[in-house]
C-alpha cells in the first residue's frame, strides 16, 4: 500500500479546469477575476459581507492585529492549544501573547480561564488589546461564552478559523464570529489553494484597509508614495482559481471527513482509556482531523506505541499541538491555566482524516490501533 498521508491535498478536475482558464488568460500576476469571484464565493459560504483574499492564514492573522492597532507593549491573549503561526503573528505585531488554557468539551479557549484573566487585567487597569480564539481541529469554540465575554470588556475577538472552514455553532457559520476571523488554504487544510488565506469581517472598513495594507500601502498618487508600512500579502489569481474549484466541493470535504470521525469512532469503541475529540453540542465540527486520546492508566498503552505502530505501517501521525505556553520560543510568556492543553498533548494523536482516504485504509488504521490494545483487527 502507498503510504497513507494524515491530511493531503485533494483535487478534482474542476480545479484543473479553472486554473487553466486562469493560466490562459493571461491573469497571472497578483490579483484578477478569479481573486473577485473567489471573495464573493467564500462571503457566500461563510455568510459574512466582506473578505480579502490573502496569501496565508498568518498573514490574515498578522494583519487583523494590524488593523486592530495591535503593537509594540501590547498584549493579546491566544488559546495555548494550538499550531504555532497563531503566536508567532502576534510577535510580528511586536505585542506579547499570553496564552490561555483549553476546556474539555470542545479543546477550545476556556471561558471561566478568559473571565479570570480579563478581570485580572481589568483590576490591573491594563486590558489585553485583543483575544485571538482558534477553532481547533475543525470545531468552534464556546462562542455563546466568549463573545459576550469579549464584549463586557471591550477587547476584540479574533476567530483563527484556519482548520474550521465548514463548521458550524448553532445557525452561524465558523469565521462569523471574530470581529475580524481568518481561515488558511494551506495545503493540509480542508481545502486548499496550495498557499493562501483569507480574512472575514462584518466590518467593511477592516476588509477595505486589509486590501490596502496587502498591496504595499500605496497612497492614491500616480507615483509610488507611502505614508505607511505596507505588506506584500495578497493571493494570486492562479490560486484563486484553484480555490474556487474548491470551494464547490467543501460541503462533499466535510461530509467525507465526517464520515472518517464516524468511522473511526465505531471502529475504536470500547477500546479502554480512548476516546476521540468530543463534538461540542453548539455546532457541527468539521472533524478536519479526527483526533483520540489515550489515557495510559487505563490501557497500559501510551500515544507514542500506537504512534509508532502506525509510522511503521507508513501511515502518517502526529501528535496533538504542542501547546505553545510548552513551545521554547514562547517561554517567556505567561500562561492563563494550561494543564487541560498540556494533558491533551500528552496522550494525544491525530489520525489520518483526509477526504480522499478510501475505506480499506480506514480500515487498516482502526485494525492497526486496536492490535495495539491487543484486540484482534
Ligand atoms: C494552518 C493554521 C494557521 C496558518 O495558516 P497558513 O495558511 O499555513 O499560514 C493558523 N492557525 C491555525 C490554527 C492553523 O491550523
Amino acid at each position: 500500500m502507498p503510504r497513507i498521508f494524515l491530511s493531503p491535498p485533494h483535487m478534482g478536475p474542476r480545479e484543473r479546469e479553472l486554473l487553466t482558464e486562469a493560466f490562459d488568460s493571461n491573469w497571472i500576476a497578483p490579483l484578477g477575476p478569479h481573486v473577485d469571484a473567489f471573495e464573493a464565493e467564500l462571503a457566500a459560504v461563510v455568510q459574512v459581507p466582506n473578505v480579502c483574499a490573502l496569501s496565508s492564514g498568518t498573514a490574515a492573522i498578522h494583519l487583523a492585529l494590524v488593523l486592530l492597532g495591535v503593537g509594540v507593549g501590547d498584549e493579546v491573549l491566544v488559546s495555548t492549544f494550538t499550531f504555532a503561526a497563531t503566536a508567532n503573528a502576534v510577535r510580528y505585531a511586536g505585542a506579547t501573547p499570553t496564552f490561555v488554557d483549553s476546556e474539555l468539551v470542545s479543546w477550545n479557549m476556556c471561558p471561566d480561564r478568559l473571565a479570570e484573566v480579563l478581570e485580572r487585567r481589568k483590576r490591573a487597569g491594563k486590558l489585553p488589546k485583543a483575544i485571538i480564539v482558534v477553532d481547533l481541529y475543525g470545531q468552534c469554540a464556546d462562542y455563546d461564552r466568549l463573545v459576550p465575554l469579549a464584549a463586557m470588556y471591550g477587547v476584540p475577538i479574533i476567530e483563527d478559523a484556519a482548520e474550521a472552514l465548514g463548521a458550524t455553532h448553532g445557525t452561524r457559520a465558523a469565521g462569523s464570529f471574530g470581529e475580524i476571523s481568518v481561515f488558511s488554504f494551506n495545503g493540509n487544510k480542508i481545502i486548499t489553494t496550495s498557499g493562501g488565506g483569507a480574512m472575514v469581517s462584518l466590518h467593511r472598513e477592516h476588509t477595505d484597509r486589509a486590501r490596502f495594507l496587502a498591496t504595499q500601502a500605496r497612497d492614491a498618487a500616480p507615483h509610488y508614495q507611502h505614508s505607511q508600512v505596507g505588506y506584500n500579502y495578497r493571493l494570486s489569481n492562479l490560486l484563486a482559481a484553484v480555490g474556487r474549484g474548491q470551494l464547490e466541493v467543501l460541503s462533499d470535504r466535510v461530509a467525507a471527513r465526517r464520515a472518517n470521525n464516524a468511522f473511526y469512532r465505531e471502529a475504536l469503541r470500547g477500546l479502554p482509556g480512548l476516546r476521540l475529540q468530543p463534538e461540542a453540542s453548539w455546532g457541527t465540527s468539521t472533524f478536519w482531523l479526527t483526533c483520540m486520546t489515550v489515557d495510559e492508566s487505563v490501557s497500559g498503552i501510551t500515544r507514542e506505541a500506537i504512534r509508532e505502530a502506525l509510522v511503521s505501517a507508513d501511515i502518517e501521525a502526529r501528535p496533538l499541538w504542542k501547546p505553545m505556553h510548552l513551545q521554547p520560543v514562547f517561554a517567556s510568556c505567561e500562561v492563563i491555566g494550561g494543564a487541560v492543553a498540556s494533558g491533551l498533548f500528552e496522550c494525544g494523536l491525530c489520525l489520518p482524516s483526509g477526504s480522499s482516504l478510501r475505506p480499506e485504509e480506514r480500515a487498516e488504521i482502526a485494525g492497526i490501533v486496536r492490535g495495539c490494545f491487543g484486540h484482534s483487527v
